[in-house]
């Protein structure tokens, strides 16, 4: 584009100044041939003029008759005047005055005749074979109040005119000296246009070489290559220009180097070979600026799950078009597990992608082995616990590791389409950095997660506590309101547990205690809430119950604890249980009400002798009764 328009300047140039010459010289010419015209018409008039005066006086002094006389003169005449022919007619008023035999025979022509009667001179020029000839035809008249000296003018009236002088000169070598000077001058300015037209290019050429350079400069600064150097070729304006010019790029270069030297330090991506270096820089200043708004909002991000949907979010936007598929599993405590976290998109859904016995043996998995990125885009690279989709498209795993505490205890899996692998590839560095600073953010929300975990959990018995029902309720409440079922409340309670302690110390107590919630939690439903309410008490929430389910599973545990013998230090202990039920909506339109009376009934059971199930009844309450 800019080649293009140096060229057009250059011509347009060239073209001003041959159409300048051009007109100049085509002017010049026509005004030289013009004036030349003039002056050669104006040379011969003036010729002509001067002998047909001579003439006129000639015959003024020469008696009409005297012809022979008047011919030599005018042979004469020609002959001096290098004229073609000059021959005199005679107006009507001095023909009369010729004896018929003398008149010479000649028939004026028209412009004789019309000379005689106007009495002004006519001039013409004609070619003739190539010649070119001036015709003029004289008036010679009587002076004005008589002329005594005029022999031909006896009947001629004052001022009349009495005769005319055709003269015909040729004008051939005057053209033909005016044409070589014509030429000559064209020459002389042909010869300065040339000279000009030098000194004009040598004018213009630095300006030109430096346009030319500064545009390859350019072009090359845009390509990223800042290392061109524009040759000063003058030291005017234009050398200025190139030595500004080279100013402004080293100064681009350094700035542009230091930027591209600090960007690839912290996404430790270089500039491949060739690449563009300003291109490449803005590429990697652009995704700094994304990767800090990142680490900003992750910030704000209240859970783990928000964080890792932000970084899966961001990741497919910004580098697969919205369009990958993901997976992340987390090691458990001990790391003797994975659990899948988020499977494309999904909460605690199964895998997808890896082979399900890396849940329970984590080595399988390369990533989690080895702590270190893992991906199949070479064909040597295999992971067999990989597994294509359904469909036909080939798929490669890209997995990352994230450490917490010096180990690999997130693994972040990207599966990657043939189309996409090389713009993952060539992101690669900046997915590091997402994944880099995620790891600090996500190890304090899974930190602050396992301790809220541990503030709603009872240490001893793994069960939950009576904090965790505190903030559960409203969603309970708002469950059974809206799915309009009962839940059954059942308050368990050891009976003489204290002997237990007083006999056999409190080790026992807890292993009991122990024993006792694990009976609990295999007899209910995984959806139901076992709760370890106070020191020996518990309490079991069971979903869309009625009043003889809640009857039936009280009844199961009551026969399981009953039935359960505790081994402790030699010692085989057995202890029974009562077990108080309400329903919530059943028997209360409130859930700590229906808690209450739960309590009464379990209080109930225990005055009617322990080892026994007791459903709550109206008639156990009144509002004024107290326990
Ligand atoms: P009842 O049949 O009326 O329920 O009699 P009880 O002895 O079971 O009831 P009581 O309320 O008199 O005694 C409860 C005892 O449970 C008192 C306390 O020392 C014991 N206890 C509470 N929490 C724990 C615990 O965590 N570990 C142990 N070992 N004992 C506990
Ligand atoms: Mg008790
Ligand atoms: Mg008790």
């Amino acid at each position: 584009m800019a080649s293009h328009a140096k060229k057009t300047l250059n011509f347009k140039i060239s073209l001003f100044f041959f159409a300048v010459s051009v007109t100049l010289i085509v002017v010049l010419t026509a005004i030289s041939l013009f004036a030349f015209r003039q002056f050669a018409i104006s040379a011969a008039t003036e010729h002509l003029r001067t002998a047909a005066e001579i003439v006129q006086a000639r015959l003024m002094e020469t008696p009409i008759s005297d012809i022979k006389n008047q011919e030599n003169f005018l042979h004469r005449l020609a002959e001096i005047q290098n004229l073609r022919s000059v021959h005199v007619v005679l107006s009507p008023v001095v023909n009369e005055q010729i004896d018929t035999e003398r008149k010479s025979g000649y028939v004026p022509d028209q412009i004789e005749k019309n000379v005689l009667q106007t009495g002004k001179p006519e001039f013409e020029i004609s070619e003739n074979n190539g010649e070119t000839l001036f015709r003029g035809t004289i008036p010679y008249t009587t002076g004005e109040g008589g002329d005594s000296g005029c022999l031909q003018c006896q009947l001629a009236q004052p001022g009349a005119v009495l005769g005319a002088v055709t003269m015909i000169m040729p004008i051939t070598t005057l053209r033909h000296n005016g044409l070589v000077t014509i030429a000559t001058i064209i020459g002389a300015v042909i010869l300065a246009v040339i000279i000009l037209f030098i000194l004009l290019y040598c004018l213009l050429r630095p300006i030109s070489a430096t346009a030319s350079a500064i545009e390859h400069a350019v072009q090359d600064a845009l390509d990223g290559n800042f290392k061109n150097e524009v040759e000063q070729k003058t030291h005017d304006e234009i050398g200025q220009i190139a030595s500004d010019m080279n100013r402004l790029l080293k100064f681009l270069d350094a700035g542009i180097n230091k930027i591209n030297h600090y960007i690839s330090q912290l996404v430790v991506r270089q500039p491949k070979p060739g690449e563009n270096l300003l291109l490449a820089t803005i590429d990697m200043v652009e995704n700094m600026a994304h990767i800090s708004q990142y680490k900003f909002d992750i910030d704000t991000d209240e859970s783990k799950f928000d964080v890792y949907h932000r970084l899966l979010d961001t990741i497919n936007g910004r580098f697969l078009d919205g369009q990958g598929e993901f997976s992340i599993y987390e090691t458990s405590n001990d790391s003797s597990e994975l659990h899948p976290i988020l499977v494309g998109g999904m909460i605690d859904t199964p895998c997808r992608w890896c082979d399900q016995k890396i849940l329970t043996d984590p080595k399988s998995c390369r990533v989690f082995h080895s702590g270190r990125t893992f991906n199949a885009f070479n064909p040597s690279d295999v992971c067999y616990c990989f597994k294509q989709g359904d469909d036909t498209i080939p798929r490669y795993p890209l997995c990352f590791p994230i450490h917490q505490s010096g180990a690999a205890s997130i693994i972040v899996q990207l599966v990657v389409k043939e189309t996409d692998k090389d713009h993952i590839l060539a992101n690669l560095p900046y997915i590091r950095v997402y994944l880099a600073d995620t790891a600090p953010v996500l190890e304090v929300r899974r930190l602050m997660e396992t301790l809220r975990e541990s503030s709603l959990r009872d240490p001893m018995t793994g069960l939950k506590n009576r904090r965790f029902l505190e903030e559960y309720i409203d969603t309970l409440t708002a469950n059974v309101r809206r799915k309009q079922t009962n839940v059954a409340i059942l308050m368990l309670d050891l009976d003489h547990f204290k002997m237990v302690n007083d006999t056999y110390g409190h080790d026992a107590g807890d292993a009991v205690l122990k024993a006792l919630a694990n009976v609990i939690k295999i007899t209910v439903r995984a959806s139901d809430i076992v709760i370890r309410y106070g020191g020996e008490e518990f309490m079991v929430v069971l979903q869309d119950a009625s009043s003889s389910d809640a009857l039936n599973v009280a009844e199961k545990i009551r026969a399981s604890v009953a039935a359960m013998q505790i081994n402790h230090n030699g010692v085989v202990l057995q202890k029974t249980i009562s077990i108080g039920i309400a329903s919530f909506h059943g028997d209360s339109c409130t859930f700590w009400q229906a808690v209450k009376f739960a309590d009464v009934a379990l209080y109930h059971a225990k005055e009617a002798g322990r080892n026994r199930v007791q459903h709550f009844t109206s008639d156990m309450w009144s509002d004024n009764q107290e326990y």
